[in-house]
């Protein structure tokens, strides 16, 4: 399995890839892992990533073009795209027994700041929450995803 992560804030990654089953998974090719800081697409000379909401709201929200030029990098016509939200599906055990079995890459969106650009929508496959709570990212939930899903591939751990 391929799992791709864009993220603001990779370093949060760092002890999770590099410790215990997931990192024996990593090492054994049972699993690829690559986190993307989109950031890095940003244009502007701030390397700005937030915005105002379009269309109107309170707050700012993820910008549209760095976040969807990341994912165009990593997008093929087999990804699943996962949005973290607290708004999606609360993600549960029979869920992650799916994704191990029947998906071979997993791109996984970590949101930031009072949410996303309403457009970044259009792209995404499944909204997936981790619980009944408002957290500050998306990285712990897309760790929560990973670790739940890493551990069911075959050869893992059985
Ligand atoms: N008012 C926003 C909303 O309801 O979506 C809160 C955004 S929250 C401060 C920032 C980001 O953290 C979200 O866009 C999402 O990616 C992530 N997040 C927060 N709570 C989450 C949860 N329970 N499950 C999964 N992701 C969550």
């Amino acid at each position: 399995m391929k799992i791709d992560v864009l993220s603001l804030f990779p370093e949060m990654f760092e002890g999770f890839l590099t410790t215990s089953i997931i990192k024996r998974a990593i090492d054994s090719d049972h699993v690829e892992v690559t986190i993307h800081d989109f950031r890095e697409f940003a244009t502007d000379r701030h390397k700005s990533v937030d915005d105002t909401p379009y269309g109107g709201g309170q707050g700012m929200v993820l910008m549209c073009k760095p976040l969807l030029d990341c994912l165009k990098t990593v997008v093929t016509k087999d990804s699943l795209v996962i949005l973290m939200s607290p708004q999606g599906m609360t993600h549960h055990q029979a869920y992650a027994e799916e994704l191990a079995l029947k998906q071979k890459h997993i791109v996984i969106i970590c949101g930031h700041y009072e949410g996303f650009d309403e457009r970044i929508r259009d792209y995404v496959d499944v909204e997936l929450s981790i619980g009944d709570y408002v957290l500050t990212g998306g990285e712990l939930g897309a760790m929560v995803v990973m670790d739940s899903v890493i551990r069911l591939l075959h050869g893992v751990i059985t």
